[in-house]
């Protein structure tokens, strides 16, 4: 059985996709079955992959909506044998409005991605910068969340909110989610605001964070524009290499390393 980790902050900017994106790559490198789920209508990690998304016919949400098989739906990698993409496209956005009134609202992506379950060791959501009925529906399918905070100013803003969703998710819908744990992403090792926000988020969540940090690096923002992974923009790069540390932190934490 896989496991199933969102990333979820309902803020826009701090690392979702980059982390969905080179996490997924960097189990897919060692060789776990691996499955990114694109739920962000702005599709960004479906184009990160290389996939334009006018030209997705079906994606995640059809196999939300429309009954279509996931099987149909996904797309294997080119570079990475053991990644697949179920993507996305601006239509996502319609699914929002269109599921406030039909049956089993919270649950259409447990049901979808549960079939899949047994195909994957990891299955990794991308979610989108809104506390939502997508949203809730990433975090009502999964086993854990791993939530991005970026170094920067203004870091734990709105953190409260996501994890009072997260309690309110886990008392109502799914009461095995747990907090796989708070990553620092877009760290400045020279600037002073980098390291106190660090100090900050480790006094206050403590064993929760990460002890990987995500630097701030060029070849992590710019692999999206090639359609490739950081790992397979420039292996060497302290962003794929610092997304590797992570993947065998959470693998450890797990019992999953092989
Ligand atoms: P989100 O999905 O939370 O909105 P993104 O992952 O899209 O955030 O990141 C926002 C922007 O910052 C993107 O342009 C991305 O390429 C860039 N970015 C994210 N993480 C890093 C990083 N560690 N180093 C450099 N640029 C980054
Ligand atoms: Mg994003």
């Amino acid at each position: 059985m896989g496991k199933i980790i969102a990333i979820a902050n309902q803020k826009g900017g701090v690392g979702k996709t980059t982390t969905a994106i080179n996490l997924a790559a960097s189990l897919a490198v060692l060789e776990y079955k691996t499955l990114l789920v694109d739920a962000d209508p702005q599709a960004n990690s479906t184009s990160g992959l290389g996939i334009n998304p006018k030209n997705v016919e079906a994606g995640i949400y059809e196999c939300m909506m429309d009954g279509v098989a996931p099987a149909e739906a996904m797309v294997q990698n080119e570079t990475l044998k053991f990644l697949s993409i179920l993507p996305s496209h601006i239509d996502l956005v319609g699914a929002e409005v269109e599921m406030v009134s039909i049956e089993r609202r919270e649950e259409r992506m447990r049901d979808v991605l549960g079939k899949l379950k047994n195909d994957f060791e990891f299955i990794i959501i991308d979610c989108s910068p809104s506390l939502g009925l997508i949203t809730i529906n990433a975090l009502t399918a999964a086993d854990s969340v791993i939530i991005p905070v970026q170094c920067e100013y203004f870091a734990l803003e709105g953190l409260g909110k996501l994890l009072n969703t997260i309690k309110i998710i886990q008392t109502r819908l799914n009461p095995n989610l747990e907090i796989e744990g708070i990553l620092l992403t877009l760290y400045d090792s020279r600037t002073s605001l980098g390291n106190q926000v660090v100090e900050e988020v480790r006094t206050h969540f403590g064993k929760m964070t990460f002890n990987t940090i995500i630097p701030r690096n060029v070849k992590l923002s710019e692999s999206p524009s090639f359609g490739v992974p950081a790992i397979v923009h420039d292996a060497e790069s302290k962003g794929a290499i610092s997304y590797l540390n992570l993947a065998h932190e959470i693998l450890n934490k797990n019992g999953l390393a092989k």
